[in-house]
């Protein structure tokens, strides 16, 4: 069941925070859903604390997006980098991604259409 807030005012924010659209699906989540992906030195790298300076791009923690932001070459074009990033451009994105997955698969065997949900109700402990 989803519940829409009823405050279209023109801003995209919701109570859990600023509306993002994933770069892979186009789909529209919360960025606390998303991960930030910035380019540095032509490479993609994520932006877990979501604190690097210049462009973001914004993507579901899911391989299906990755895959679908890739083809479509989306990351240099929301990214504004120029020319062509290189091959292994993604590699850290895309290990990022699997230790993610491997982590959400560990804690919710049970669930699998909750694994996306509970992340974002993780909290990060920078202790
Ligand atoms: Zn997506």
């Amino acid at each position: 069941m989803v519940q829409r807030p009823r405050q279209a005012s023109g801003h995209e924010e919701r109570r859990d925070g600023p509306v993002r659209t994933c770069v892979g699906c186009r789909r529209r989540a919360v960025a606390g859903e998303l991960l930030r992906v910035v380019a540095v030195n032509g490479h993609l790298v994520v932006d877990v604390r979501r604190r690097l300076p210049g462009r973001g791009a914004w993507l579901h923690p899911v391989p299906e997006c990755l895959v679908k932001a890739e083809r479509r070459r989306a990351f240099p074009r929301a990214l504004r980098v120029p020319g062509v990033l290189g091959v292994d451009a993604l590699g850290e994105v895309r290990q990022y991604l699997e230790h993610h997955l491997e982590r959400l698969t560990e804690h919710s065997q049970d669930a699998g259409a909750a694994r996306i949900q509970s992340e974002s109700r993780k909290q990060v402990d920078p202790s």
